[in-house]
């Protein structure tokens, strides 16, 4: 695609992995842009994260692919989770099956995520980079332009001011007023660890957790444990919830995360069989996460000039491992939209229209089947889900979330409306 320099300025909030993405693929196409991260460098809990071909395919379109598969260290595969019971024997209930038409809806890794910040960072122009800058609020200027300020009392304008500062975003307040209005905590907790996988090998373990991701389902609580670094290390998430499902409660009060000693990890799983437990008890020291959701979700990412992207836009549970991707669309969907040649500030709006109609109705559909697929992880046993429930259930889960190929749905767009574009541009 031809690039032309463009006649407005950018200032991302926020610098996570949307946020620095973002800022590359803006910073590379000429577009002057500015990212403003609160922390003092770009940084990632040290935890796995999985992208599936969705989310591949928008890092393929904004030219990251060979970058953050060079990080993962490992060749793209696509290991399918295996359902099992967390408790008794932990038998088998569901084998995902990927019903992909093609070889690239096939494929997905994992990544260690402090791994794919340090591979994108030398990738942004350092001088174009703020650190220890905590947004406080996004206003609109006497100069028309969009004002940032920052806890530390400076200011910045911009033409346009892209919010990717994470589920409790400052930028969002632009676009919802009081942010409680859709900010809840979801009643679970997940408690995280890396354990090697020697290390569980050593103990005879019969589940296979050193070559697929595992789901292993209870009522009220359920395990992920995924393989990453050519399977040497196993990711682990343990999820307790709210014995009725979802429901969602006021923003939790601050930490929403903090270390968690082992024993009360170990007691929130008490029931679970062999396997199960020998993994826990090798996460010497948890860290304990609040996790919350956007709900009910934005109807809307865009205010004027300030647009959202990732987890600003539509946080959302983390059951269906799609956060990121969705983030990934977004923010290949607004590179797209603020590089085309006919966008210009003046008609800023309509390239933001275009973005908004494409974006809220897909991440808000992968949002609401997060819910649906942590009631059922969480929803294993007794009266709730038996065996066949829980595999009608999870049947093609992650088929819309996948089978989407965003490259193509922004082409079609922008060939169906760039005249709008045009038209402004010209006028
Ligand atoms: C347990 C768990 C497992 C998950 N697993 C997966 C998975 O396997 N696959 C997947 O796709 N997704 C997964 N997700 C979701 C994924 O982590 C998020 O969707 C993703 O991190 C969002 O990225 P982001 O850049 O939008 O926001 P964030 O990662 O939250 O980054 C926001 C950035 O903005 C900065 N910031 C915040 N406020 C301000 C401010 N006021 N001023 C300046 N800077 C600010 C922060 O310091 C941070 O650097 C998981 C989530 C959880 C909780």
């Amino acid at each position: 695609m031809a690039l032309s320099p463009k006649d407005f300025t950018v200032a991302i909030v926020g610098g996570g992995m949307c946020g620095l993405a973002c800022a590359i693929v803006l910073n590379r196409s000429g577009i002057d842009v500015n990212v403003f991260e609160a922390a003092t460098k770009f940084g990632e809990v040290g935890a796995g994260v999985g992208f599936g071909p969705n989310s591949l395919r928008a890092l393929k379109g904004l030219g990251l692919y060979d970058t953050v598969l060079k990080a993962a260290n490992e060749p793209p595969n696509m290991r399918l989770f295996r359902f099992i019971a967390g408790t008794g024997d932990h038998e088998l209930i569901y084998d995902y099956v990927n019903l992909a038409k093609s070889e690239e809806d096939h494929t997905g890794f994992g990544i260690y995520r402090p791994a794919f910040l340090d591979a994108l960072t030398p990738l942004m122009d350092p001088a174009r980079t703020r650190f220890n800058k905590r947004c406080v609020s996004v206003e609109k200027a006497d100069s028309g332009r969009q004002l940032l300020r920052f806890a530390d009392g400076s200011t910045f304008e911009a033409d346009l001011v892209i919010g990717a500062d994470g589920i409790r975003s400052v930028a969002r307040k632009v676009i919802v007023g009081d942010e409680s209005s859709c900010l809840g905590f979801s009643n679970t907790v997940a408690y995280r660890g890396l354990v090697p996988i020697d290390v569980l090998k050593a103990k005879g373990m019969k589940v296979p957790v050193h070559t697929r991701p595992h789901c292993w389902i209870g009522l009220g609580k359920h395990l992920i444990t995924f393989p990453m670094r050519n399977d040497t290390l196993l990711n682990i998430v343990a999820f307790i919830s709210s014995p009725d499902g979802l429901k969602l409660s006021p923003e939790h009060p601050q930490p929403w995360v903090r270390t968690a000693p082992q024993q009360e990890l170990l007691d929130g799983f008490q029931g679970f069989g062999n396997d199960a437990m020998t993994v826990l008890k090798h996460i010497k020291t948890p860290s304990l996460w609040s996790i919350h959701t956007l709900h009910p979700p934005l109807k809307s990412f865009v205010a004027g000039r300030v647009v959202l992207v990732g987890d600003a836009a539509h946080g959302m549970l983390p059951h269906l491992g799609a956060g990121v991707g969705q983030g990934f669309e977004d923010v290949y969907t607004l590179y797209r939209v603020l590089t085309h040649p006919a966008t210009k500030k003046t008609n800023l709006e309509t390239a933001l229209a275009i973005y908004d109609d494409m974006r809220p109705s897909r991440a808000n559909m992968v949002l609401e089947g997060s819910i649906k697929a942590g009631n059922v992880y969480d929803g294993f046993g007794e009266s709730k889900y038996s065996a066949e429930d829980v595999v009608t259930h999870l049947t093609g889960q992650w088929d819309p979330v996948w089978f989407y190929d965003i490259v193509a749905e922004v082409s079609d767009t922008l060939k169906q409306r760039e005249n709008e574009l045009f038209s402004l541009a010209t006028s």
